[in-house]
């Protein structure tokens, strides 16, 4: 564009269009703006008058276009006309002021750009995430196709190529059929000016910009079409930058517990927890208006009498806000009742908050079960509380955090912290996260969130978390959005948006309870292994499962290489055949146990695998044999090879396992965990989690 139409002022040609209104920046103008942050557009001019004179200094061809207040989509409206000279101008023009519906307040004259592949870059702002950048294959096809890469802003370089190569149609950047490659670094730069550090997503009086078609050519890209979308032009609710988490310490291991709501009449929430509270043996006070004791435990008549650093709260809805006022001098207090913003109480929960900030005492929930905390004698499930390990649980919902907990620990789980956050009116996920992060004890951290309402902060607590984050978010397809509307009171941000946040932060993204257990587990299993290789071995008994087992790990996005060149003569003195990886080899309970770890040993000299997964069919071993032995003389021997083998990671898939006696699977898992293996049932479920493992090591 050249200086005639740089220089064109904005309030000259807002005679048609409502002064003021972001969303009435015409073509010319943004593209003047994109100009001068160093976004190649074509040289063009800016025509008011029917004058075409000044288009004559242009190098033919020439596209012409109308602008006007109601002209959006210009094609669509025949207000696009390409390879023009400048003297069919006048008459294209009439005719152009014939056909178009809109009225004109003008029309620019730009030169036009050869041909190349139609790109298509935009800036949206999404409600809980804040600037995300999308680029695409585009022009018209960009809604067909919906081939887009998205990202949060701002992006790194690394960002901008991973977006470009994760595109289905990359290969038409690279020379597709016989056409030159496009000048890739310069599409990166575009990218980078749009949404890296200091880009055109940080000038928020931009708004939403979309740049539809960028022509990208062996030798450059310009923005041939630009649009400023209306849109919320201060970005995300501004928030106060986070400082250092507080010290959240008390809510996982609190002295004493204080549960207020217990009756001495209709048992309710309060006593369950009371129950709960009496088997961890934390020092307990209930607090009651007018018994001495409730369910044997002493009482006080107000949460400003009792001596304690947590205080659950179980009382309807419309009293909380009056017992958080008495709790001055109570570090944390968790409101467990339900009836605020989830169910259209917004009022209530505000009143709540603000009762929690003049009591100076930090607010969990409201709408939330609480803490779980073996080693802080904190739970909010019945039966006592399991082992104390190393992994962390923060979840939206109270339910799954109770089914991951009791299921996690009968798969071999050992929590360090669990917290449930429910409307989260004051400690958030994402202050939660960071302390975790933070915390001696915690190794490794699963999230369960359906409302990202303080995502931006959750981002930032993403990036800054040095230490495995598992992800699984609830609601992400449309369906699941309505139950998650209705269950914490808010709304699920688009699935892509989730993935975006998981590649950018190295979180890995789960879709099930399953596998959020299983890569928990994995981290459990092998997170202090520092491993130097970067390939991953399968070797277990011959078969269709074999097949199988490459296709599950094709799936989860772990290629398993062909087995080194050596191979073969490596592994012809143990009698095994080096076809291929997965690699087959007889096990079972004739075969001798100690065959798996030798040719391990052996595979592991010749290449540094990152991760080996070993895999039996439990079945064969009671169908064909009668005793658990074998099977467990076998699971020793890979205990064995990974205690040898520190510098890589060993994962066990029991396939088949409902075919053992009941036991056989528990004791199996025993000697496995023992040596830090963790163990699947299935091959896909491993191949998740050696996946996610796999992308931790490289992030
Ligand atoms: P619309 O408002 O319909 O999106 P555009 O400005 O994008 O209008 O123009 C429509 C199409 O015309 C573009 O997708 C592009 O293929 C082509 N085009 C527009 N301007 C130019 C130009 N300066 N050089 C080359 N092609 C252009
Ligand atoms: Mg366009």
């Amino acid at each position: 564009m050249n200086e005639d139409t740089a220089s064109v002022s904005a309030d000259e040609h807002r005679d048609a269009a409502s002064p003021g209104d972001a969303a009435s920046a015409y073509e010319h103008e943004v593209k003047a703006l994109l100009r001068e942050a160093g976004v190649p557009v074509p040289r063009g001019v800016v025509v008011r008058d029917l004058d075409f004179g000044p288009a004559a200094e242009l190098a033919e061809p020439l596209v012409l276009k109308a602008f006007g207040p109601g002209l959006v989509h210009k094609s669509d409206a025949g207000a696009v006309v390409l390879g023009l000279t400048s003297g069919e101008l006048p008459a294209a023009a009439s005719a152009m002021a014939a056909r178009v519906p809109a009225p004109i307040a003008g029309f620019l004259v730009e030169e036009q750009a050869e041909a190349g592949v139609e790109l298509i870059v935009g800036l949206v702002r999404d409600p809980a995430f804040g600037p995300v950048l999308l680029a695409g294959l585009g022009g018209v096809w960009a809604e067909a196709l919906r081939d887009t890469a998205l990202r949060l802003c701002p992006i790194s370089e690394q960002d901008a190529r991973a977006m470009l190569g994760s595109l289905r149609g990359a290969a038409l950047l690279d020379g597709h059929r016989g056409s030159p490659p496009v000048d890739v670094d310069a599409v990166v730069k575009l990218l980078m000016t749009a949404g890296g550090p200091g880009g055109l997503w940080e000038r928020l009086d931009l708004g939403e910009f979309e740049l539809n078609p960028v022509v990208a050519t062996p030798s450059g890209v310009v923005a041939v079409d630009a649009r400023h979308l209306p849109g919320p032009a201060a970005g995300p609710p501004a928030r106060p930058a986070a400082g250092p988490p507080g010290d959240l310490l008390p809510l996982f291991e609190p002295k004493a517990v204080a549960v207020v709501g217990a009756s001495t009449t209709r048992p309710n929430f309060g006593n369950m927890f009371l129950g709960f509270y009496r088997a961890t043996g934390v020092p307990l006070v209930a607090v009651h208006p007018t018994a001495s004791e409730v369910s044997g435990v002493p009482a006080v008549p107000s949460l400003a009498r009792a001596d304690v650093d947590y205080a659950l709260v179980a009382v309807p809805a419309e009293r909380c806000a009056e017992v958080v006022r008495q709790a001055d001098g109570v570090p944390f207090v968790q409101v467990m009742s339900g009836g605020f913003g989830e169910a259209g109480q917004p009022g209530l929960e505000r009143e709540l908050a603000e009762a929690a900030r003049a009591a100076g005492t930090r607010l969990l929930g409201p709408n939330c079960m609480g803490v779980y905390c073996p080693r802080g004698r904190q739970t909010f499930v019945g039966g006592g509380t399991g082992p104390a390990g190393s992994v962390a649980l923060i979840s939206q919902s109270g339910g799954l955090a109770g089914e991951v907990i009791k299921v996690g620990e009968r798969r071999g789980l050992a929590f360090s912290r669990v917290v449930t956050v429910g409307n989260s009116a004051d400690v958030t996920p994402a202050e939660l996260l960071r302390w975790l992060a933070r915390d001696e004890e915690t190794r490794a951290v699963g999230l369960y969130l359906e409302d990202p309402r303080d995502g931006r902060e959750l981002y930032a607590a993403l990036l800054e978390a040095d230490l495995p984050v598992v992800l699984l978010v609830g609601g992400r397809s449309g369906q699941g959005q309505q139950a998650a509307a209705s269950h914490t009171g808010g709304l699920v941000s688009d699935r892509r948006i989730w993935e975006a946040v998981a590649g950018q932060s190295g979180a890995a993204l789960v879709t099930s309870q399953d596998d959020l257990i299983g890569v928990l587990s994995f981290f459990q299993a092998h997170g202090s292994r520092v491993t130097t290789g970067d390939q991953v071995l399968v070797v277990g008994p011959s078969g269709g499962a074999s097949v199988l087992a490459a296709d599950a790990f094709d799936l989860a996005g772990v290629r398993l290489d062909p087995l080194p060149d050596d191979a073969p003569e490596a592994l012809r003195g143990l009698g095994v055949v080096a076809a291929g990886n997965p690699l087959e080899v007889p096990v079972g309970p004739m075969g001798r146990a100690g065959l798996v770890p030798e040719v391990i040993d052996a595979l592991v000299r010749l290449r540094p695998y990152r991760d080996v997964v070993a895999h039996v069919n439990v079945q064969a071993f009671f169908t064909y044999g009668d005793a658990a032995e074998p099977l467990y003389a076998y699971t020793r021997a890979v205990a064995a090879a990974q205690d040898a083998l520190p510098g890589i990671r060993i994962t066990l898939v029991t396939r088949n396992g409902e075919c053992a006696p009941a036991g056989v699977d528990d004791e199996v898992r025993r000697i496995a965990a023992a040596a830090g293996i963790p163990v699947y049932r299935s091959m896909e479920a491993a191949a998740v989690a050696v996946a996610a493992g796999g992308r931790y090591g490289a992030a």
